[in-house]
Order: structure tokens, then C-alpha cells, then sequence
């Protein structure tokens, strides 16, 4: 039994596939994140199929309450985290320090790696675990949008499968069903518009963190949540989509769609289109990620189309929202770009929430560090890490540049 490729090119079935019933074990599971909003919903997902999947490794960047109770309820091998830890009362080993991440990522009894550490920290361990042949389900943006061109042939080479734990490439990936490229005419990735969806500019210009923080529909981390937004969460998912399918950029498209019911459809080339519908709930894409080939009951409540009633689709103002256009420039430039953009968009995120940079802001640094960005050579992990670093820099001058004394 052979997984249908997730992209054109083709990831293979490991044995990770198999129906831990049918092998009569656990599938093996390393939680890299296991603290932030993905990794707790995993392991939620996880507990009610104790049948199916042990944890046996956690990882998390840093000792708390929250990682102590979840070693004790999953007994894992090994707990990394990134910083030095000071007393440890949890179960199993700790690891710490540089290549701790990374020593969970390749624990030899973990077939699938669910990476939803946020950031750039899961890159090299993610390319690791793929090296390794593990089977992947990626929450963490970063890899894909700034390593995508290079992770992608190393998965395909290593028949290290990478399944999308992002709601929207969830959806994409169920809805293609294997079809292959040529049947696809485009994909058409769907957007809630975020809290500021109906504000004018002016309005835009004023708007707080706590107003930004409140997403209509979605509960998510605060950096997820600013990027929600601002449109940049979808221009980073238009370069997620294009490496994870392997389709052309003029061939993604955004629509914005208030309700986050229809997580995000495929047209092919007969003019047919398939969705994929559901309440937002990211256990859904996260259970899928585990269990493909197969569909289990979840937990997550039902939707009810009747009570939903209507559903409501508009193009993105990409004046208003300018970070989706930067980020599709980003993409369609390739190499370093991409990660020039995920880098400066991440200190001038950084910025808003410390009360330094105005919201409409956020994209106005970023474009000020694209347009300094120079790319030399061809990509690479290395390359990447230092497009990164030149780029927190940039942006950081930006951002000085532009932080009012009122802000
Ligand atoms: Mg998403």
C-alpha cells in the first residue's frame, strides 16, 4: 500500500501508515512544541487514541508546570528543551541545551514528528528527522516558507512523507486526494480576513494589540494571531501551498471567507471544485495528520449547515492588506526572500506587541527589508540561517526608523 503522493512529486507510504491495530503497536509520536496551541491539541488528540500512538518524546523551549504534567500523563522517553533547565519534576529524561530539539525530533521509536515548535528553532531538526525517513506532520510555517525548495526534494528522496497540519493545506490535501498536477487547475486557499476585515485605513492605522489579538474565529498563538490579521499568516500559507503541492504561485489564490467553515478548495481543470468544510478546530487537521490513510471519530463538534446557513466569499483588498502581496513577491522571487520576509515580519510582530510599532506598520518594514535584500548563491540550510540573521537586523533598523514617540 503506497500513500498517495501529497505532491507531484510524490511521497511515499512508510510504515508509519500502517494502522497501529493492524500492527498490533502504538505508532511511536515525538510532540516537538508540545506546549504552544498546535502541541496541546496533538496531545489531546493523542490521549483518545492511546490504541494507536504513544508519545516518546516531548519537547518544548523551556521547563514549565504545563510540560511537567504532560510528561507524567504521557510518559515519554525523553523531554528536550531549549533553555537550561532549573529542576525538572516530570517524568522521563531530560535533555537540554542546542541539540536537544533535535534529539527528539530523531528518537529512534518516533515514526511520526509532529513539528509545531513556532519559529526558525525547527528548521535544522525538521530537516533532520526528514533525512531520517521519519514521517512529518508540519505545523511550524517557517520550514516550508523558507526552506520548502530544499526540504521538499530531500522528503521525496528519503520517502519521508510531509503531511500539513495547517488547517487550509489540510483541506487542499484532502481535497486532491492524490489527483495529480496536471488535473489541477488551482488552488484556492481561504482566508477569515481577521478582526479588521470591514476597517478603512484610518481606522486600520489606530488599532491596538488587544483589538488585534481578538480573532473572530480562531484561537491560535500571538504571533499566528497578529499575522491573522494582517493577511502575512496567508501570504506565508500561499509559499507553504506552492511548495507542499507543487503548483505555480499564479495558480493559488485567496479568497476571504469570514465564516472559517470552508477551509480551503481545489479547482481542477474540468472546472470542478472540491472543498473541504468543518467547524474550526485544529484537531481536525491534526488527527488527520496522524491517521492518514485513515478517518476516525473525533471529538470535535459537528457542523450544522443549516444553522450555518450562508457563507460569504470576497477578494482580499491588498491595499488595505498589503502583507499578502509582499509575501507572494517573497515567494515568486524565491531563495532567501522568503526567509527575509518570515524573519522581518517576526521582529516587527515583535515590535507591535511591545507597543513599539504601529500595526499598519508591520508590512511597511518588512517591504523596507525585501527591497535591501540581496540573495547570493543557491539555497541552503546555512544560507538560509544567515538571510535570517541579516534580516532580524534590517528590520530591527526599520523598525527604530519607524516607532513613534506617541507609540
Ligand atoms: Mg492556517
Amino acid at each position: 500500500m503506497r500513500e498517495p503522493p501529497i505532491a507531484p512529486s510524490g511521497l511515499v507510504q512508510t510504515a508509519a501508515s500502517l494502522s497501529a491495530v493492524e500492527r498490533g503497536t502504538p505508532i511511536g509520536v515525538a510532540v516537538l512544541g508540545s506546549t504552544g496551541s498546535v502541541g496541546t491539541q496533538a496531545l489531546d488528540v493523542i490521549a483518545s487514541m492511546p490504541e494507536r500512538f504513544s508519545v516518546v518524546a516531548l519537547a518544548a523551549s523551556r521547563v514549565s508546570p504545563l510540560l511537567e504534567a504532560q510528561s507524567r500523563r504521557f510518559r515519554p522517553e525523553i523531554v528536550a528543551v531549549s533553555n537550561e533547565p532549573e529542576g525538572w519534576a516530570g517524568t522521563g529524561a531530560i535533555e537540554s541545551g542546542a541539540d536537544a530539539l533535535a534529539l527528539a525530533a530523531l528518537h529512534p521509536a518516533a515514526e511520526i514528528v509532529i513539528v509545531a515548535t513556532s519559529g526558525h528553532a525547527a528548521m535544522g531538526p525538521t530537516f533532520r528527522a526528514v533525512d531520517a525517513g521519519k514521517t512529518i506532520a508540519l505545523a511550524n510555517k517557517e520550514t516550508i516558507v523558507c526552506a520548502g525548495e530544499i526540504l521538499m526534494p530531500l522528503a521525496l528522496a528519503r520517502d519521508a512523507p510531509i503531511r500539513p497540519v495547517d488547517s487550509e493545506h489540510s483541506a487542499v490535501w484532502q481535497c486532491l486526494a492524490g489527483a495529480p498536477p496536471a488535473a489541477v487547475a488551482r488552488l484556492v486557499l481561504t482566508a477569515s480576513g481577521g478582526p479588521f476585515r470591514s476597517l478603512g485605513a484610518d481606522e486600520l492605522a489606530r488599532v491596538t494589540v488587544d483589538q488585534t489579538l481578538a480573532h473572530p474565529t480562531w484561537a491560535m498563538g500571538g504571533k499566528i494571531t497578529v499575522d491573522s490579521a494582517s493577511l502575512m499568516n496567508k501570504g506565508l500559507e500561499v509559499i507553504e501551498a506552492r511548495w507542499l503541492f507543487d503548483v505555480r504561485f499564479d495558480r493559488i489564490e485567496v479568497v476571504v471567507h469570514p465564516e472559517s467553515i470552508v477551509h480551503s478548495l481545489v479547482e481542477f481543470v474540468d472546472g470542478s471544485m472540491l472543498a473541504q468544510l468543518g467547524l474550526p478546530d485544529m484537531r481536525l487537521p491534526i488527527q488527520y495528520a496522524l491517521t492518514y490513510p485513515e478517518r476516525l471519530p473525533s471529538p470535535c463538534p459537528r457542523l450544522s449547515l443549516v444553522q450555518t446557513a450562508a457563507l460569504h466569499f470576497e477578494a482580499p483588498d491588498l491595499a488595505r492588506f498589503p502583507a499578502l502581496a509582499l509575501a507572494r513577491q517573497a515567494g515568486e522571487a524565491g531563495g532567501t526572500y522568503p526567509t527575509a520576509l518570515s524573519a522581518a515580519d517576526e521582529v516587527a510582530v515583535e515590535a507591535f506587541l511591545a507597543g513599539r510599532l504601529r500595526f499598519v506598520d508591520i508590512p511597511a518594514v518588512v517591504a523596507d527589508v525585501l527591497a535591501a535584500h540581496e540573495v547570493v548563491g543557491p539555497l541552503s540550510l546555512e544560507l538560509i540561517a544567515e538571510a535570517d540573521a541579516w534580516a532580524r537586523r534590517s528590520a530591527r533598523n526599520a523598525v527604530e526608523r519607524r516607532s513613534a514617540p506617541s507609540c
